[in-house]
């Protein structure tokens, strides 16, 4: 049978929101009245949510599953959906039901009119810390003022891709990957849906500050050499400075000064230089770190058990 959609669920351990985020996907879904899948990708869960996605697909063959063997991050979990999905609309939606399955609807409208990438922007944020909305949002314009290419703002990975556009998206392989930072830049015609962001069905976050940090190291490096050109920029102005600074110190001292004597200034410009050294040093580490993991071409992830079909 021809399936005109796949929606694609990460799940680290959902166990609480995995029936209500079937039931949901379903009925809208079944609305429709179009072919449809819903891929569940398990990313290494320990709570028993491995067990309840073979049971979901034992009842109904709607649902296919992909089972890693460990967790290998939500982003490689997407990736693995695209791999498995069959239809020709590709929907990626949270498994905590943040992302309210009626909204696929609305994506899947502005596809039947010719778009061809259809993200979600967030409106409201239902039932989340100010911190987690402030991080959010910092997260996102430092990301739209710094890389190349646009990635709108507020904007998660809920969206709805052809299939056209998945298929480029398969072939880019790189290994620390922002998807919604790709789906943004292979271009085709694309348009932002307003909804409102719900609390989570169930369950906490499985996103604490240092994975958000480790995103936006990966967005960053993966959509620009900023931070690169930051260093540069800091090796220049040091420079420049001592420039400046070594003859009016010299004819200071000529003329009898004593006003640059003394260890504190000495140790003030070591440690200042040392931290500007040391801090670009771990940039260019960031990239080489990356340029080494790619050339190990390891496998992006390990699945443990595929869909049967
Ligand atoms: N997730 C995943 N692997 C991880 C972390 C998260 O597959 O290592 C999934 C998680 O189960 C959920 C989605 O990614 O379906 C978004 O995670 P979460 O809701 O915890 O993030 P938040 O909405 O708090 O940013
Ligand atoms: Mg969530």
């Amino acid at each position: 049978m021809k399936i005109t959609y796949s929606i694609i669920a990460p799940i680290y351990n959902e166990i609480d929101n995995l029936p209500e985020l079937y039931r949901r996907v379903k009925e809208v879904m079944d609305s429709n009245g179009e072919a449809w899948e819903l891929i569940l990708v398990d990313d290494g869960s320990t709570d028993g949510s491995t067990e309840k996605i073979r049971e979901l697909a034992a009842k109904d063959k709607t649902v296919r599953p992909v089972i890693f063997a460990r967790n290998f991050g939500h982003q490689i979990a997407i990736t693995a959906g695209w791999d498995y999905a069959r239809g020709d609309a590709v929907v990626i939606i949270d498994a905590d039901l943040q992302d309210p399955p009626e909204v696929i609807l609305d994506l899947a409208k502005k596809w039947r009119e010719g778009y061809e990438v259809v993200y979600a922007v967030r409106g409201e944020r239902e039932g989340e810390t100010w911190f987690k909305k402030f991080t959010a949002a910092a997260f996102y314009r430092l990301i739209y003022s710094i890389t190349d290419v646009k990635i709108p703002v507020d904007t998660g990975d809920f969206r709805l891709m052809d299939r056209k556009v998945v298929n480029v998206l398969k072939q880019m392989q790189e290994r620390h990957r922002f998807p919604r930072g790709m789906s943004a830049w292979v271009g085709f015609k694309q348009i932002g849906v307003t909804y409102n962001r719900a609390a989570r069905h169930a369950g906490v976050t499985k996103y604490p500050f240092k994975k958000m940090f480790r995103l936006a190291i990966n967005a960053i490096t993966g959509f620009s050499y900023f931070p690169l050109q930051v260093a540069t920029f800091f090796g220049f102005v040091s420079a420049g400075i001592s420039i400046l600074a070594i003859p009016v110190v010299a004819a200071l001292r000529l003329a009898g000064s004593h006003f640059f004597e003394g260890q504190t200034t000495t140790l003030v410009s070591v440690l200042f230089l040392g931290g500007v050294q040391l801090i670009s040093l771990g940039i260019l580490g960031e990239y080489v770190g990356r340029l080494y993991d790619e050339a190990k071409g390891r496998p992006l992830y390990i699945v443990r058990e595929a869909p049967e079909d």
